[in-house]
């Protein structure tokens, strides 16, 4: 479709970058780049027509975003024409926003566009040498100041390099870790840095992407710890399966060896929501708990079961314990709800102290059944 508008109007139109990569991978990606040489409007009102989709434009990143349907989107880059004087021609020369596109990317891999233009349609550009690249499974940088002009390169490219299993080009390599060794990774504005650690955490293999990073020294300039967890990998795919959904969770388990006050700093610096302060603070409470109170297994009783979960991993002592309510409450215990206990003539707040009371009495082994409760409720 985008195809005929080119040939109809005089316009260009690329694909470009991890699309292009990712076809030539045949890998399946449901984020199309586009650049359009040419009447960008033009183009973004007739794929609004042709495809009834919903268009953002980010004036400040100078880019229109199209969603379309099945978690489809088309990002189109607007026109960035710039001038250039060139010494003893008189006209200015445009470079094409092609051109100025490519020249921004962080890889070669990600630098190259495909045509989608009638006469040409399919035609890679390789301006930077990524199509040899992407058969040496090669992650390179287009110079040697990109780690340095912008370091959320370093963590897109372990990423990649663990997603895609590919290895960083050797100069590429010796860039990294000199970006990293200088602290170039502290530089990251605190915003963009929470956005990064959320994009790996929803890698394929998130665990694996964070490994990568501990071994390259590089964990203590983005989270408060130097190391990751104890059997971390483990634990993080335990949370993963039962909350894959839960960011934030994974996070905490993350954190959770951190010191107290510099986890908490971090959370707040990083701008997370309160709840997860607090969890974050629960969780150190319990960390190094010895044994459970009545109370501790009360108040525990009143928390959600994925919060359960993380404290069940991560409190050394007591994990099993606390896996234990879990567990109990999974599976509808006490089985006597607050309407049976109002049917049976109790009232108000003490219907609650009851229900946990029984809740206790499964905890600890002495009631089994619906029945046992009943007894014990009419005693
Ligand atoms: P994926 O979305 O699968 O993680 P992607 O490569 O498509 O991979 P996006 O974040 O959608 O990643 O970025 C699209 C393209 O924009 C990339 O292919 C890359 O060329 C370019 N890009 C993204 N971030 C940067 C950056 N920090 N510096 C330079 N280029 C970047």
């Amino acid at each position: 479709e985008l195809k005929n508008l080119t040939s109809q109007y005089n316009i260009s139109i690329y694909a470009i970058g991890g699309f292009v990569r990712d076809l030539l991978l045949g890998q399946s990606n449901y984020d199309l780049d586009i650049v359009v040489e040419g009447d960008i409007q033009l183009v973004i009102s007739k794929i609004i027509d042709k495809w009834q989709s919903k268009v953002i434009t980010h004036p400040q990143f100078g880019t229109s975003e199209i969603l379309l349907n099945d978690r489809k989107r088309i990002d189109i880059a607007t026109a960035r024409i710039e001038y250039y004087e060139e010494p003893g021609s008189l006209p200015k020369v445009e470079r094409s926003s092609l051109w100025l596109d490519l020249k921004r990317r962080d890889f070669t891999i990600n630098a190259l566009a495909m045509s989608l233009n009638e006469e040409n349609f399919g035609e890679i550009i390789d301006l930077y040498g990524g199509l040899e690249d992407l058969t040496r499974k090669e992650l390179r940088v287009l110079h040697n100041l990109s780690f340095i002009e912008d370091p959320t390169r370093i963590l897109r490219g372990v990423r990649l390099e663990v997603r895609l299993g590919f290895n960083f080009e050797e100069k590429t390599f010796k860039l990294l870790k000199e970006a990293i060794e200088n602290g170039f990774l502290n530089k990251i504005a605190k915003e963009r840095l929470k956005d990064e650690i959320f994009l790996i955490l929803q890698e394929p293999q998130p665990e694996k992407v964070l490994k990568r990073l501990e071994e390259l020294n590089a964990l203590s300039y983005i989270l408060p710890v130097k190391r990751l967890p104890k059997n971390f990998e483990k634990k993080n795919q335990i949370l993963r399966r039962e909350f894959p959904e839960k960011l934030e969770l994974h996070i905490l388990n993350i954190i959770s060896e951190a010191d107290t006050e510099e986890g908490k700093k971090w959370l707040q610096d990083l701008k997370f929501p309160k709840k997860v302060l607090y969890q974050f603070i629960l969780l150190k409470k319990y960390e190094n708990t010895n044994t459970l109170s009545e109370k501790d297994i009360k108040s525990l009783l009143d928390l959600p079961n994925d919060l359960l979960l993380l404290l069940s991993l991560t409190a050394k002592k007591i994990g099993k314990n606390i896996l234990r309510i879990k567990l109990l409450k999974e599976k509808g215990v006490p089985y006597l709800k607050g309407e049976d206990l109002i049917n049976m003539g109790f009232k108000g707040k003490i219907i609650g102290d009851l229900l946990k009371k029984l809740f206790l009495k499964h905890y600890y082994g002495e009631v089994k059944s619906k029945e046992d409760e009943e007894k014990i409720i009419k005693e």
